[in-house]
This record gives C-alpha cells, structure tokens and sequence, in this order.
C-alpha cells in the first residue's frame, strides 16, 4: 500500500497506537463499528501482560488465565471484525489538530483521520542483578495483580510512594511478613498511606537501605542483599517474594510537545472523555492513568476511545468522501454525492 515515497496514501479512519488492553479494546471496538481500525501493535505486542504470569482479576476467567494467553484473546477478538495489525513499533507521530495525522513505522508512513494512542507505561526497574533474571519467579512490579500468589511467605516491597504503601498493605493479606525497603528514612508517600503500613502487624519498615541484587536459588528468589546507604553496611533479607514498587514511566516520548503531558509525562485527557487537546487524537489506559492501572481498567479506558473516534468522525465530515467511514455515514456520503 506504499508509493515509490515509502507514503501510504490510503487515509485510514482511525490509527490506534499500542498493542496492550486499551489498545486491543479500542480496536474491538472501533472495528464493530465498522471503522476498519489499524493498529500498529510495537514488535513486542501485549503491553505488560506480556511478562504476567497468572491473571487472576479480569472478569470473566472465572479459572485464571496467562497473562500471554488473554492477550493473545484480545488480539483474535479484535481481528475477528476486521482489525488490520502491524507489528512493529512506530518511530514517529505527527499529529494535526482536526486534519490528517501520520503514523511512521520505519520507512512507512500511514494516514489516519483519527488516531488513539494506548501506548501504555512500564514500570521503573531498579536495573540490579538478578531483577530481570527472576521477574515471575518471585520478582514482580505489580502487587495487586500478583500478591495473592506470595501466601505466607516472608516478602520484601521496594519502594517509598504511594505505590509501594499500597502494594504493601495489599501483599500483607497474604504474606507472613513484610519488609519495606526505601533508600531514604523519609517517605515520599502520603502521610495517611505510610501510616496505614505501618500500622500492620506484619510490616516492618527497613531504610535506608539500596537493594543491590535479587538472589536467587533453584530459579526462584531466596534473598535480597542491601546495602545501608550510610553505613555502606551489608544486610541479607532471606524473601520467597519482592515486588518493585519504584513508579510508572508513561510511554509518551513521541508526543510530547504534541499533546498535553503532565510533569510526569502522563497524557492529559479531557475526562471523562479521551479526548486530547488536539481534535481527532485520544489517549486511553496507561498512558493516561497513574492511578489504577488494571487490565479492566485500561480496557475500558479502550472502549471510551474508540466510542469517542467513533462519534468524532460521524460529526466530522472527511475531507475525501471516500476515504470516508462510508458503511455507517450514508448520510454524509449521500450528501456529497447528490451535490
Ligand atoms: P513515586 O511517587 O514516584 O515514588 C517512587 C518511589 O520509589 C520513591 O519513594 C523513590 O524514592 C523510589 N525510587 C525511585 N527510583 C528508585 C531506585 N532506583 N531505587 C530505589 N528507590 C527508588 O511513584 P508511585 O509510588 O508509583 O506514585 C506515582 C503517583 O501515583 C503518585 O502521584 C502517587 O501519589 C500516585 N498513586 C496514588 C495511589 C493512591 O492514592 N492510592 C496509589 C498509587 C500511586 P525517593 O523518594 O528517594 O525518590
């Protein structure tokens, strides 16, 4: 579909960025209504859940499923109406406010009337031995979704926000006992949220204190060597689990400077909608969201995306009528025709 340009010169009806829950979502969605979608869904498709294990809270598996698994549903349920993929990542966005805007994937460039961006965040690594080697064998960075795997055992949350206040009161349902780890004596969390861990029996509070390796035995974590940020003092924490819990980085490079970004790099949305500050671009899950951050939740930010392109092109007639969502527009072409 490229010209001797490497230019696409189709005009998609909408572009949908982001092969995750609220991208997929987003697609199912869209291609329902017959928009066609395309999704360029990164050369490593299926977001997060990608490297979950076990998924134990999206409605609808009453047994669980695997984290690859529901992803690979999302993706064939999509491509069921007719969801076009691309599986590569986009090296460049240029977005207009209300026109034509370009998605660029390596030497292609494809058009679009409307663009959902669901690029998601990643979680921040601590970047030490051991972190990647171990991540679902013991090592994780979501405490919601993995806790209740970690029942009684010794676990270590690492981390001083919100984030980690949270994930440690959670995993403390289940776990014997519970180490926080944080570099500093002070918290950055809210009062209340540090409060609340602490106030648990079986938190303890261990600063200041660095994580300098995940150790491992047999394939699973057995210990965590930290280093006093002091003292330089060494200290093993024998764990059966650790959950890093150091914040969310936005995958919002590519737009930056385009549409609204907060000081974290989080897109800002007009909420409840999706819709950016530019017309026709929407930004949905992850990418948006610092706060709850669950499949369900990025999934159903997808749906109100797709609803919102949905709704911006039925009321904003395309400047080429054939490039224009035809199937369920008849009105809009009919007028185009008879004039
Ligand atoms: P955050 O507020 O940025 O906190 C990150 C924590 O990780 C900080 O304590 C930081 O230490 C520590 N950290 C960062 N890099 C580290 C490293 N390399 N090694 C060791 N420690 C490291 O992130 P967050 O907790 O994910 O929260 C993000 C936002 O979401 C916040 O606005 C928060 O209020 C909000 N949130 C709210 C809730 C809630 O209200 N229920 C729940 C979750 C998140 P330093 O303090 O030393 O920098």
């Amino acid at each position: 579909m490229s010209d001797k340009n490497g230019e696409n010169e189709r005009v998609e009806n909408v572009i949908i960025v982001g092969g995750g829950p609220a991208g997929y979502t987003a697609a199912l969605y869209a291609a329902r209504a017959e928009l066609e979608p395309l999704v360029i869904e990164g050369f490593q498709w299926g977001g997060q859940l990608q490297n979950t294990t076990d998924v134990e809270n999206y409605p609808g598996y009453p047994e669980g499923v695997m984290g690859p698994e529901m992803m690979n549903d999302f993706r064939k349920q999509a491509e069921r109406f007719g969801t076009r993929f691309v599986t590569d990542d986009v090296t460049e966005l240029k977005l207009s406010d209300g026109g034509i805007h370009e998605v660029t994937v390596g030497k292609e460039t494809h058009r679009a009337r409307a663009v959902i961006l669901a690029m998601g965040a990643e979680p921040k690594r601590l970047g030490i031995p051991g972190e990647m080697e171990l991540q679902g064998a013991g090592v994780s960075t979501c405490g919601v979704c993995d806790g209740a795997f970690f029942k009684g055992k010794d676990v270590a949350v690492i981390g001083g926000g919100d984030s980690a206040m949270e994930d440690s009161i959670f995993v403390s349902k289940f776990a014997d006992k519970l180490s926080i780890i944080h570099r500093r004596d002070e918290f950055r969390a809210s009062k209340i949220m540090e409060e609340r861990a602490r106030a648990k029996d079986n938190i303890e509070v261990l600063t200041p204190y660095v994580p300098k390796e995940f150790v491992g035995e047999e394939g699973k974590i057995a210990s965590i060597r930290l280093e006093h940020a002091e003292t330089g003092e060494e200290k093993i924490l024998p764990v059966g689990g650790a959950f890093v819990a150091i914040g969310h980085t936005p995958r919002s490079e590519l737009v930056v400077g385009q549409v609204d970004t907060d000081e974290e790099g989080y897109v800002k949305v007009d909420e409840p909608s999706t819709k950016t500050r530019l017309a026709g671009v929407f930004a949905v899950g992850d990418l948006v969201d610092h706060t709850y951050r669950q499949a369900v939740t990025a999934a159903g930010s997808g749906t109100k995306g797709a609803l919102d392109a949905e709704w911006y092109l039925r009321d904003t007639p395309g400047p080429d009528p054939e490039a224009h969502w035809s199937k369920q527009t008849g009105a809009v072409i009919e007028a185009v025709e008879a004039s």
